[in-house]
């Protein structure tokens, strides 16, 4: 980054009292004392478990050419520290104020499942047509976001970043941080209830980041959420692409499943189409793969480099990634879990079993509020209807699940060892094995007990 710590004054307090404060180039922008060296400037926030205010010698320490307060530290008055109302959003101003001197095209991305998978993909086709900066890994908050921006070197040709929110105000903190000239919402869910209520107001709000487009900015939007489709369009005139519209001028769709799990996928812009093979066989990633296709497109790129770079794009890990052992296939989709993704997963799951014999290995979906008893029950009555040959259950919802599973067993497991006992009691030596759930249920320990002992 290129911002001078008189720059940086300037944005937060409108003016610049620090000594030759104009001269100095700042490094980087830390929120973790630990990561701070010579020329970074230290910001306190106030979190759960720690306060960065007790982190303030440390920083300077370390070579901070200045700390971001919000306390009034009278040990450190002869210090170069700046003090704020709120340090949160205070790096937000900073990062918005790079992201305005930056020439950097922005790419925004939300939805309610496929956020990150969407990001690494674009990133990855978009970085055969320029230079890309996206954010590290999941940071996609009102910390990370920001965080994510100010790393950038500012040169790129693009930025695609990932925005996630799980309470009404969010998407009005983040949309203005990042003021994208492009904007994408490929889905929305049941998620993140806890915080938005309905999934009336999630379609609200996802859609609610094209009122930040830039002028000239595009907004692009899945049209297969009728929910979500109305709300955009209340806001913007939307880009469509779909994955159940073969009619669509954006469109993906998955052809087959390849022996080795991944799968041959058909991409479409306008007139012309493409076939591609991508690391996964869920279908449901045809949504991701018709959101990216639309966005490269319409930056310019033609359809047949899309689908050069698509062929080489890696997924990030546990998301719908199939491993085939014999005759075997373990899909480890432990990322994460929400109603929509969880019933696309035992959707896929069960198409790719056919007439093999399919276990799943489920836990709790999280943050749902008090929409988590029914959540549950309708878990319940997926695995009803869906007829798999056994059911694992770690999480403190069993009971809720196992009421809708309708005769179904539903086997409560606390530890992978249970489940390794289960399955092989099961005598299998073919089936399907499907691992989901909420991050901290840690479902990928299950996948890698079976994966490491078939
Ligand atoms: P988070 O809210 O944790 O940031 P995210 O929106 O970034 O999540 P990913 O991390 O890409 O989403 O994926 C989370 C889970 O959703 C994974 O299990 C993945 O397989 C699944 N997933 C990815 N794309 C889709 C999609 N289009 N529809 C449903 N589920 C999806
Ligand atoms: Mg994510």
């Amino acid at each position: 980054m290129k911002l001078t710590l008189c720059e940086l004054e300037e944005q937060l307090m409108g003016s610049s009292d620090l000594p030759s404060a104009a001269d100095i180039e700042i490094a980087a922008v830390r929120i973790d004392s630990r990561l701070v060296k010579k020329g970074d400037v230290f910001f306190c926030i106030e979190g759960e478990n720690f306060d960065g205010h007790n982190f303030v010698q440390q920083a300077f320490d370390a070579g901070a050419v200045a700390v971001v307060v919000s306390q009034f530290m009278p040990e450190f008055e002869d210090k170069p520290t700046i003090m704020v109302k709120d340090t949160v959003q205070a790096l937000g101003r900073v990062a918005a104020y790079w992201r305005m001197k930056s020439h950097a095209r922005m790419i925004a991305v939300t939805g309610s499942a496929g956020k990150t998978t969407v990001k690494e993909m674009l990133a990855h086709v978009l970085s055969g047509s320029g230079s890309v900066h996206k954010n590290f890994m999941n940071l996609n908050n009102q910390l990370g976001l920001p965080l994510s921006m100010l790393e950038a070197t500012g040169e790129e040709t693009y930025w695609v970043m990932e925005l996630g929110i799980s309470l009404p105000h969010d998407m009005g903190e983040l949309g203005p941080i990042a003021q994208p000239d492009m904007a994408i919402v490929h889905n929305i869910g049941p998620a993140h209830l806890e915080g938005l209520g309905s999934l009336e107001n999630v379609a609200d709000q996802k859609s609610s980041l094209f009122k930040y487009i830039r002028p000239e900015g595009v907004a692009l939007c899945c049209k297969d959420h009728e929910l979500l489709w109305e709300a955009a369009n209340k806001i913007s005139k939307p880009v469509p692409f779909s994955s159940q519209d073969e009619n669509a001028e954006y469109y993906s769709t998955l052809l087959h499943t390849l022996p080795d799990g991944s799968g041959r996928f058909l991409i479409k812009a306008g007139e012309e189409t493409a076939e591609v093979i991508l690391p996964t066989c869920g279908s449901h990633f045809a949504e991701n793969a018709a959101a990216v296709t639309c966005a490269a497109h319409q930056l310019g790129m033609e359809l047949t480099e899309i689908a050069e770079r698509l062929a080489t794009v890696e997924l990030p890990k546990q998301r719908f990634h199939c491993h085939t052992h014999g005759k075997w296939t373990l899909i480890d989709d432990s990322y994460n879990a929400n109603p929509l993704s969880m019933n696309r997963a035992i959707d896929t799951a069960k198409r790719i079993a056919d007439d093999r014999p399919l276990v799943l290995v489920l836990g709790d979906m999280l943050e749902l509020g008090e929409e988590a008893g029914c959540a549950h029950c309708d878990l319940g009555s997926k695995i009803a209807e869906t007829k798999p040959d056994a059911t694992f259950y770690h999480g403190k919802h069993y009971s809720e699940v196992a009421s809708q599973t309708n005769g179904s067993t539903l086997v409560p497991v606390k530890q992978p060892i249970e489940f390794l006992n289960g399955i092989h009691e099961l005598g299998l030596s073919d089936a399907v094995v499907l691992f989901k759930g909420s991050r901290s249920c840690h479902m990928e320990d299950y996948f890698y007990a079976l994966n490491n002992d078939i």
